[in-house]
């Protein structure tokens, strides 16, 4: 699984690795907004990634960990939400964190089973 590209990456561009298990994560959204290409898709906003207005947009807008919680979080936002992410990337990260709440009771639900297991 560590291997297989995550779901979100459809909404960032991969840069060099940022640790040993995370690569860096560039929003699509927000080097639209730097490039001022507002009118296209992620998928050809990335078609663009070898160009050096794209790598140089990059630089402005920073990088985030390539982790799944991170990139959503950054879509999602806490206290700043990211307002040039696209519908789809928006739809896709609250797809995401609902599937992690509801992984993270059936993980709770099935260790305390198997707490009362053992104790029997
Ligand atoms: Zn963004």
């Amino acid at each position: 699984m560590a291997h297989q590209k995550g779901e979100m990456w459809q909404y960032f561009w991969q840069g060099p690795k940022e640790n040993s298990s995370h690569h860096q994560a560039f929003c699509l959204g927000c080097i639209r907004n730097q490039l001022d290409i507002a009118q296209l898709n992620d998928k050809d906003t990335l078609g663009l990634a070898d160009e050096i207005t794209f790598k140089n947009a990059c630089a402005t807008v920073g990088s985030i960990l390539g982790e799944k919680k991170a990139m959503v979080a950054h879509i999602l936002g806490g206290e700043r939400s990211c307002v040039h992410a696209s519908s789809e990337a928006t739809e896709k990260a609250k797809e995401l964190k609902k599937k992690e709440q509801k992984g993270k009771w059936a993980r709770t639900d099935e260790v305390e089973e198997d707490a009362d297991s053992t104790n029997k």
